[in-house]
């Protein structure tokens, strides 16, 4: 093959790469200062009073609903085409994931089938306790594509549910609120906790990392609190001028905190967060572009009222004649030295929740078909106007082998 174009490559500057090392020199590994600033610019750029830094964005999620008082038995509404570790931190605590459709066109949550799936729970036609307290809602903004968050916050309401908002996807990114008519960014004021990734494929990225966001001063002392065992007091404020030594342990916690060897990377990737999502959106219209023509492929939507974080660019390859050429594709891209991926097979598809739990796959139809016909391409802001070409060019070339193979017998 003439190229090879990796799934993702992080950008990273001297500036980042600068950080690192004074950080090394500056004998404070652990959580600290960079900690500190990282959390006090990402609470300002999301417009929250709080941010606490965490080592994934699986641990601000298991942290948010620990703070909320997620208890054993109690169900919460999570999305079936999301990761791993939206539905995981819901079991972390013996509560049930109640799982929910996705929207044929923006495949995040479809709240009509979120109405519909608490009817059945109630009915005894779930594999859950029809009694089960349905406490809260885990919207994910899939891609980096806003759910409209004004719609999540009425169904909540109704319900009488919490939301913490995974936003893994989406920072930055932002939808246009009818109901205050402004821009409202994925952590502001909508949800009781956001929780962001620094994943080293996510937008920005510390390695491995994540974020708690929130207006809730005691939610935010919870989380902080539980991310380093349940102590009263962290390492750097006790070894401050004027911290004592002394702490105690308030309740079992966890051991999530960031070093400042990753905030390093974060305050800096931090900065550039809108220059980097710009290069990615510059990315996604050239992308829409150069595959507008290409048959058997729809195009992920990009509506006016969101802004698009694009952390990924999931087109979806249309079955011809019900076959499903989607995993030839994938392979035949590799072998053309091309990096691709799916996200995801949906949360019922996987063994713990359908032989296990019991989800059936008639109970979610559309996230059941549209999953086989998912595919990422590549996306990353320092990614050339070359390899971007050579993914269009290569995707439509073997698009047409299998289709015209497939025509021929
Ligand atoms: C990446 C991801 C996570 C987990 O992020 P980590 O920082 O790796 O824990 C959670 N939810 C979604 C939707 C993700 O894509």
């Amino acid at each position: 093959y003439s190229m090879e174009v990796p799934f993702h490559r992080p950008s990273i500057t001297e500036a980042e790469i600068e950080e690192v090392v004074a950080c090394l020199r500056s004998g404070w590994l652990t959580t600290g200062p960079r900690v500190r600033r990282f959390e006090e610019a990402f609470a300002q750029a999301v417009g929250a009073r709080w941010a606490v830094a965490v080592n994934s964005c699986t641990a601000a999620l298991h942290l948010a609903v620990e703070a909320l008082g997620l208890r054993a038995g109690q169900v919460v509404l999570v999305p079936t085409l999301t990761f791993a570790a939206t539905a995981e931190v819901v079991r972390y605590l013996g509560a049930w994931p109640l799982l929910v459709d996705c929207d044929h066109s923006t495949l995040n949550m479809d709240l009509n089938d979120a109405e519909d799936k608490i009817r059945k729970l109630r009915q005894g036609r779930l594999p859950l306790d029809r009694r089960a307290e349905v406490v809260g809602i885990i919207p994910v903004h899939v891609a980096g594509l806003m759910m409209n968050m004004d719609d999540v916050a009425e169904f909540a309401r109704r319900h009488g549910l919490w939301i913490v908002e995974d936003a893994a996807h989406a920072f930055p990114a932002a939808y246009w609120s009818k109901h205050t008519q402004s821009w409202r960014k994925a952590g502001e004021k909508t949800a009781a906790v956001t929780c962001f990734s620094f994943y080293a494929n996510k937008t920005i990225t510390t390695g491995e990392g994540g974020m708690a966001v929130t207006d809730d001063a005691q939610l935010a002392a919870r989380i902080r609190q539980m991310s380093l065992h349940g102590l009263s007091h962290d390492a750097w404020s006790r070894y401050q001028a004027g911290g004592s030594w002394d702490y105690q342990i308030l309740s079992p916690g966890y051991k999530y905190n960031l070093p400042d060897l990753a905030a390093a990377l974060g305050i800096h990737q931090l900065a550039r967060a809108e220059e980097l999502r710009q290069k990615r959106e510059t990315l996604a219209r050239s992308y829409l572009e150069g595959l507008s023509d290409a048959s058997f492929v729809e195009l992920p939507p990009n509506p006016s009222d969101r802004v698009h974080a694009w952390h990924l660019f999931v087109i979806r390859i249309r079955s011809l004649t019900g076959q499903n050429i989607r995993d030839e594709l994938i392979r035949k891209l590799r072998e053309a030295g091309i990096g691709c991926s799916v996200h995801w097979r949906p949360l019922h598809l996987h063994p713990y929740y359908r032989d296990i739990l019991g989800w059936s796959s008639d109970l979610f139809p559309v996230a059941t078909t549209i999953w086989q016909q998912l595919l990422s391409l590549p996306l990353f802001p320092d990614m050339t106007i070359e390899e971007q070409q050579y993914v269009v060019k290569t995707l439509k070339a073997v698009l047409n082998q299998s289709v015209s193979v497939r025509k021929a017998a």
